[in-house]
């Protein structure tokens, strides 16, 4: 099942970034291409902790899911960690939309 940002919490990431600077892209510098994506990155920290038992397998991985900013005129891309970001009570994320993303 895809995941996807819950709307409110999509809006704080946006206010935080904004807040923290994040106006313009670094490489090509334009103020209107950077868009946060609804979707998180699920990064494994450490090792493959999805494994079951084998070489790859280590039960002090850990799961990080990031928050990606996309340039969509020169693809420069910059993830944060959410845990930054979300503080509130509300679920940061819910089901996205069935069937293959887009
Ligand atoms: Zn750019």
């Amino acid at each position: 099942m895809s995941m996807q940002w819950a709307l409110p919490v999509l809006k704080e990431i946006d206010e935080e970034l904004a807040r923290l600077g994040l106006k313009s892209c670094a490489v090509c510098e334009s103020d209107t291409a950077l868009g946060v994506d609804m979707r998180p990155v699920v990064l494994s920290v450490g090792g493959a902790c999805w494994a079951d038992r084998g070489p790859m397998n280590d039960d002090e991985t850990n799961i990080s899911y990031l928050v990606r900013v996309e340039c969509s005129l020169c693809g420069n891309t910059l993830l944060f960690n959410s845990e930054r970001f979300i503080t509130g009570a509300t679920p940061a994320l819910k089901p996205g939309p069935l069937g293959p993303a887009a």
